[in-house]
């Protein structure tokens, strides 16, 4: 497996909640990092139908435009009730003419849920895939999954997307109630990430 070795790593996402997780993730390794926006690079189109085409697509779009390694994260939520859905159409679900609004997302799945009078517990897991891509091509994957339930109504602000209506295994407060620092030990994003750092950096 092909290891970082320093300098600055390119983080092939626009989104605020997911640029905050991978710095906090990656400070302690002394890995500086920077966004795409940064480079004024506007994302590729996500044309996959799988979490790693997508996380392929836009690793080795950034590290291509920047010259630079690059790491992209593609996740979503998949509800066990909806047949997997939203799962790589997270984001869209969210997608308004005035940019992303989660709450209208979330409202949607639960009213698809009680449309379909979907039992309880109404299982569902987060995924990651995350691709760390060079500019000469190679990359590597890691994948992470988080199961849970989706519940109603929302619970906690501390989050982003889908965390407030997600409940993992075993806990109590849902992953917008849960202080950061917890949830970072356990999501699906920390799973992936902890075995990138065993083959790629530590
Ligand atoms: P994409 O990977 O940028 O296409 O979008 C994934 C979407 O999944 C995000 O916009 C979030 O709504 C949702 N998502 C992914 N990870 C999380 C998470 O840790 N918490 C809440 N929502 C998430």
């Amino acid at each position: 497996m092909r290891r970082l070795d320093g300098g600055t790593l390119v983080i092939a996402s626009h989104n605020e909640g997911k640029l905050r997780e991978f710095h906090e993730l990656l400070e302690p390794f002394g890995i500086a990092v920077r966004s795409v926006g940064e480079f004024g690079l506007v994302g590729p189109a996500e044309t996959s139908s799988t979490f790693i085409g997508n996380a392929r697509i836009k690793a080795h779009f950034a590290a291509r435009e920047t010259g630079a390694p690059a790491l992209s994260d593609d996740s979503g939520i998949a509800i066990d009730a909806l047949d997997g859905a939203p799962g790589v159409h997270t984001a869209d679900w969210a997608a308004t003419s005035d940019g992303r609004d989660f709450t209208k997302a979330m409202e949607r799945v639960n009213q698809l849920l009680e449309r379909r009078d979907a039992p309880r517990p109404r299982t569902a897991r987060f995924r990651c895939a995350l691709c760390l891509a060079w500019p000469d091509g190679h990359d590597e994957i890691f994948e992470g999954t988080v199961d849970g339930q989706v519940v109603w109504p929302m619970r906690g602000d501390l989050g982003f997307g889908f965390d407030p209506v997600f409940l993992p295994d075993g806990e109590t407060d849902t992953f917008g109630e849960m202080d950061p620092q917890r949830k970072r030990r356990m999501s699906h994003r920390a799973r992936a990430f902890a075995m990138l750092v065993t083959g790629c950096v530590a």
